[in-house]
């Protein structure tokens, strides 16, 4: 069936080009993933600064700065280890008690802040802000304990990649004279721009090894196996590998796990397909998005992503899901 005919919706409507329909659209796996869990989330993340209605307009650019707390957490880790290796392999000193000491800190930062917002603060305007915190602005029960609690899930996680042996080669390989740290990437050969962030890619005797750094435990779920494949398919274009010679490998660092993903040339061929499937669904939604008619993003409540969406007091369905 070609896209046209599928981009016809029966509205009265003409059925956008090909290219108009996929015009300034780009996929990312958090933007795939926040279109699967919830799309009326993904209308206001992507699309909030198209809503008519400017008071609506500003409360949705609020909420989506604000962050909850598993995010943040995760979002210092990678700063701090991406920190440290792009310092050695700088050749500048790095000292693990200091670049831990200043996470802290910051997460400490954070929450001075998200106080000072809940009690009707202006926001700052320096270049890189404290993160508003979903649990202090809204007040959560129990946030002292809280965060204390991932204040020790962050240290805990930095400890163990500083010291433990099960992470001993990463650590190597990440000051590898050809690493990449943080590595932005696109891929080629979609109907529009696809983009991705890796956190450690080093080429090695073996090909290449990819790892990616998490906090929860490997007994979380896997649902990110598109996002590894993405790895993998950047990997074969950039350094011309085969499948096989691709590594890819999940390190839980609180739990001190490696979990390593099977790539091979039907595992990139399926995130292939996906990824074209996603490209279909998002073409569909960008045209409503860019006119900011809310409508056509439906919610889709459930209470375990309704409690960490900034979103939920602007979302009736959301509101309900919480307090069932
Ligand atoms: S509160 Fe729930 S239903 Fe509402 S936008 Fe957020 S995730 Fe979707």
């Amino acid at each position: 069936m070609g896209a046209q005919r599928q981009l016809d919706f029966g509205d009265g409507h003409e059925a956008p080009a090909r290219e108009e329909t996929f015009a300034g659209l780009k996929l990312s796996y958090s933007r795939r993933e926040s279109l699967e869990q919830c799309t009326r989330r993904y209308f206001f993340l992507y699309y909030g600064r198209s809503v008519e209605d400017r008071e609506l307009r500003a409360k949705i650019q609020f909420l989506k700065g604000i962050k909850n707390r598993h995010l943040r957490i995760g979002e210092l880790i990678h700063l701090v280890i991406g920190t440290y290796f792009k310092k050695l392999k700088d050749r500048k000193r790095v000292a693990a008690d200091g670049l831990t000491t200043w996470a802290r800190e910051l997460f400490q930062q954070d929450q001075i802040y998200s106080e000072h917002i809940r009690r009707g603060g202006t926001a700052t305007k320096q270049p890189f802000p404290p993160a508003t915190l979903d649990e202090i602005v809204n007040e959560q029960e129990a946030q002292s304990e809280i965060m204390a609690q991932s204040e020790q899930q962050l240290l805990k996680a930095l400890d163990r990649f500083f010291i433990s042996s099960t992470f001993a080669e990463f650590r190597t390989l990440g000051v590898s004279v050809n690493s990449h740290i943080e590595r932005k990437f696109s891929l080629d050969g979609y109907p529009g721009v696809v983009t991705g962030k890796i956190d450690l890619a080093a080429p090695n005797e073996h090909g290449v090894t990819i790892v990616d750094w998490k906090t929860g435990s490997a007994s979380d779920g896997g649902a990110e196996s598109l996002q590894l494949a993405m790895y993998g398919m950047w990997a074969m274009a950039e350094f011309g590998i085969a499948p096989e010679s691709v590594r890819i490998a999940k390190a839980h660092l609180v739990t001190e796990e490696i979990v390593e993903f099977g790539a091979d040339g039907q595992a990139f061929a399926n995130a292939r397909a996906r990824i074209l499937q996603d490209f279909e669904r998002m073409g569909i939604l960008h045209g409503y998005g860019k006119t900011g008619t809310i409508e056509a993003f439906t919610p889709n409540p459930h209470p375990a992503v309704c409690r960490l969406c900034p979103f939920r007091k602007l979302c009736p369905e959301g509101e309900v899901a919480v307090n069932d």
